[in-house]
């Protein structure tokens, strides 16, 4: 169940400029660091579709790997005012992509718009980061794995490439709070999709689950304890390099 690779994935959300580019670079000066010292790790900055391209052009033989924060449903292009397809992200230098965020659900997104974006993004060979979490509410009436399958079962289908799927648990209640789970709560939610995930699609090998919500340089020892977290979706700490690096210091240490 538990991935030796470990994921550290910043999540820019609506931050990041041209110059922004130098947060990128000395995380990587400290990824070539960290790998000299064979730590087993991918770092990938989700930015703005603004950027993408201006920084993936600048950033060759880098050791951090973009990507992007959404698309939209429709392959190719089409009459969707303000929308970015799948294949743009790919032409612009996006790897990975995060969809089915909080903060896109709180703004309508459904389970089955999320399905034919995972679908879209996999044709264009992009990896999904796929977000999944429950509210409060859920929370405090003991609703959160209910909540947690059926994200699972409306927005994914068997015959997606799985293994392409990246699963970022993120309490919505925990997101730019300072609020964390427990860690028993953690290591159940964790064993939990990782055994439905498994057993739902027949595959051969659970899937990769990322924590997201709150993590920073402080606490990210408690969740270094919990081997079932293969890695994590970092939102406002990762707008800054010294923050990022911190807790991928610490998380090792
Ligand atoms: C996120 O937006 O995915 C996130 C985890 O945010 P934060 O780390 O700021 O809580």
């Amino acid at each position: 169940m538990t991935n030796k690779l470990k994921y550290f994935i910043g999540n820019w959300k609506m931050f990041g400029d041209f110059t922004s580019i130098k947060i990128i670079n000395k995380v990587n000066i400290f990824a070539k660091r960290l790998k000299k010292v064979n730590k087993k790790n991918k770092i990938i900055f989700c930015i703005p579709y603004t950027l993408l391209h201006i920084f993936s052009s600048k950033l060759n033989n880098n050791l951090i790997i973009l990507g992007a924060q959404n698309c939209h449903e429709q392959s190719g292009h089409g009459a969707f005012t303000g929308s970015v397809s799948s294949s743009m992200l790919r032409k612009s230098g996006a790897k990975y992509v995060i969809l089915g965020h909080s903060e896109n659900r709180k703004s309508g997104e459904t389970n089955s718009q999320i399905k034919k974006k995972i679908e879209s993004a996999l044709e264009e060979k992009l990896n999904v980061i796929f977000c999944i979490g429950e509210s409060l509410q859920d929370k405090k009436k003991g609703k959160t794995f209910f909540v947690l399958r059926k994200q699972i079962r409306d927005s994914i289908s068997k015959k997606f490439k799985l293994n392409k799927i990246i699963i970022a648990y993120e309490p919505i209640w925990s997101i730019g709070t300072g609020k964390i789970p427990k860690s028993k709560d953690l290591r159940k939610t964790f064993n939990f999709i990782k055994t439905n995930f498994k057993s739902n699609f027949k595959t051969k090998k659970f899937p990769i689950v990322l924590y997201g919500g709150s993590v920073n340089d402080k606490n990210i020892k408690m969740f270094s304890f919990i081997s079932e977290i293969d890695g994590f979706l970092i939102g406002g700490a990762s707008q800054s390099s010294k923050k990022f690096i911190d807790i991928i210091k610490n998380y090792y240490k």
